[in-house]
């Protein structure tokens, strides 16, 4: 069956009343943008409060589907077969046709809504559900009509056009991406961040993306694992701008004036000072980790608690309650798992100490971090001065 038409519903809108077509331009917009990658000609607008994806030329449906299932704030999505022939035999052989290819087991139950937004239309929408309704009974005969819960609810709404349509095809849900500011995602070639990049993105946060590394401790491949992952998650939240900061020397420098057992800390904490400077230059609003309580040494309570002091921003931590399986779950949902596993290396494990504090004391901390600490702002001002960008689409 070809669709000339997808209807979108969305569910939540964060920003209601007055503030409505803000949440639906933003969410035309991201449809668009998402529509460019494939193949074909599409027009996404507003009508009468309906947003529409108008195909304007042949396409792949599966494509058109891939994109739209990733775009946040799409609640449903239904195909929408569409005719402009308003003649009633016509709508009922165009409805039997639809049912015959659509459901093609026809042991179903079902029920037939019909709206006649055109008032000028001679028959009443009660009317056409009877007919409708009879005219399927009769075809096929195995259907059974249930009011309350059917199985297939047929929509035939009589407008400009005659629009039919029963599919709902599930969307991401969230808030479409622009709605809701800027974050700067700290993305590791883990598992953990791209999931975190993606939770944020989901709430119609826009994302760019720091990536710290360590050459030649961390190698060009581990860098373009980031890049990929990147890209991966830019599928959902569109294109993220990733700042690749060159880490080595404030490492070697922590490494060389340092107790061991705290580097990942201050490493950590560098990080996100780092981090917050990037956001602030380039208007983010928060931080993005992936971190988990107690999934690693630097992540127990006490641990976050030392890397937090560090930030004036909010620092969003999405996976803060969940366990590894149900992250690996997400990730695997959304395909970044895959590359997330590729074996490089990324820049903490390098440096990792033996034992490292699992429960850093803060004084202890800032009292290490004293002697480094103008110089070390001096590195981090270059860091973020020398930092490269890698447009992620
Ligand atoms: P992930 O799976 O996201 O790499 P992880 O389990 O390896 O997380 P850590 O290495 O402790 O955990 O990192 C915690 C968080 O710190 C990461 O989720 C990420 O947000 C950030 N982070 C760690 N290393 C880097 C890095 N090299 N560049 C940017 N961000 C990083
Ligand atoms: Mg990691």
């Amino acid at each position: 069956m070809v669709y000339q038409s997808f209807l979108i519903k969305y569910a939540e809108i964060g920003t209601k009343g007055k503030n409505r077509y803000l949440f639906e331009d933003a969410l035309i917009h991201q449809i668009r943008n998402a529509l460019k990658k494939v193949e074909g000609k599409f027009l996404a607008s507003k009508e009468s409060g309906r947003i529409y994806v108008q195909a304007q030329s042949s396409y792949d449906y599966d494509d058109v589907m891939e994109a739209l299932r990733r775009v946040f704030g799409i609640a449903w999505i239904c195909p929408v077969l569409q005719r402009e022939d308003k003649d009633y035999e016509s709508i009922k052989k165009t409805v039997l046709e639809y049912m015959d290819e659509v459901y093609p087991d026809k042991d179903y139950t079902f029920k037939v809504e019909s709206r006649r937004a055109d008032k000028e239309y001679p028959i009443h929408s009660e009317q056409i559900n009877r007919d409708l309704g009879e005219a399927i009974l009769q075809r096929f005969p195995q259907a059974r009509v249930d009011v309350h819960r059917p199985d297939v609810l047929l929509r035939v709404e009589i407008r400009k056009v005659v629009n039919i349509y029963s599919q709902m095809i599930p969307g991401p849900g969230g808030m479409p991406v622009g709605t809701n500011g800027k974050a700067m995602l700290l993305l590791s070639g883990g598992i953990d961040s791209p999931v975190a990049g993606y939770m944020i993105a989901k709430r119609g946060v826009k994302i760019d993306a720091v990536y710290f590394h360590a050459p030649p401790y961390t190698s060009e491949r581990a860098k373009q694992k980031v890049v990929d992952l990147a890209k991966l998650v830019a599928k959902y939240s569109g294109p993220i701008p990733l700042h690749i900061v060159n880490f080595t020397d404030i490492q070697l420098y922590l490494y060389e004036k340092c107790p061991h057992e705290e580097l990942t800390i201050l490493m950590r904490r560098y990080m996100m000072r780092i981090a917050e400077r990037l956001a602030r230059d380039t208007g983010g609003l928060a931080l993005i980790t992936g971190e988990s309580i107690g999934q690693v040494a630097s992540q127990t309570v006490q641990s976050l608690a030392s890397t937090n002091e560090v930030c004036s921003m909010p620092v969003f931590r999405p996976l803060i309650g969940f366990d590894k399986q149900e992250i690996v779950d997400i990730s695997q949902k959304i395909g970044t798992f895959e590359t997330s596993i590729q074996p490089y290396e990324d820049c903490c494990t390098i440096f990792v100490a033996k034992h490292p504090v699992i429960k850093p004391n803060l004084e202890r901390i800032r009292k290490s971090e004293e002697s480094v600490r103008e110089k070390l702002e001096e590195m981090a001002e270059t860091a973020v001065q020398s930092a490269e960008m890698v447009w992620c689409d």
